[in-house]
């Protein structure tokens, strides 16, 4: 289990899309480029405050579980923060986009995404089920966790 987990967090951080059981990928989507380049710092901390808080309520609201691997939760939560201010939107992390802008506009993919939403699809694992091999049991990280485990 520890070298999937290993592999997830490598690709969630260098921005990789990566698939779990029941993603639905289209082969057409690639990224464009990293959406974190310009990021600003103080805007970084606000958004990365917002979107912990956000996924600390989701997983609650969804009854759904934090991975195991917490390294997994904390890469997925900066992911979507970094999006957040790139971008304007929490859009999906884990993923290859043509454009980032217009898949953030068109919402599909914007945290949650559409997948979660109906049928409690993560494809990041953010949020998982209790069938699911890589659960764990929290429901709550803090910005000092997710900090400590995505430093560079
Ligand atoms: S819920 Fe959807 S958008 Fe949010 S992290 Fe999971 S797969 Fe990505």
């Amino acid at each position: 289990m520890r070298w999937f987990l290993s592999l997830l967090v490598g690709f969630a951080a260098t921005g990789a899309a990566f698939i779990t059981r029941g993603a639905r990928v289209p082969a057409t989507r690639r990224e464009a480029k990293p959406a974190a380049d310009d990021v600003d710092e103080g805007e970084f901390e606000k958004a990365l405050a917002a979107m912990t808080s956000f996924s600390n309520r989701y997983v609650k609201l969804s009854k759904t579980k934090y991975c195991a691997e917490p390294s997994v939760t904390s890469v997925v939560i900066r992911g979507l923060a970094e999006h957040k201010v790139a971008l304007g939107a929490p859009l999906c992390p884990c993923r290859f986009y043509e454009c980032k802008e217009s898949e953030a506009k068109d919402g599909y993919w914007n945290c949650p995404c559409v997948p979660m939403r109906e049928r409690k699809e993560c494809h990041c694992m953010l949020f998982l089920t209790d069938d699911n091999d890589f659960v764990g049991e929290s429901t709550d990280i803090t910005v000092d966790e997710i900090t400590a485990l995505t430093a560079m």
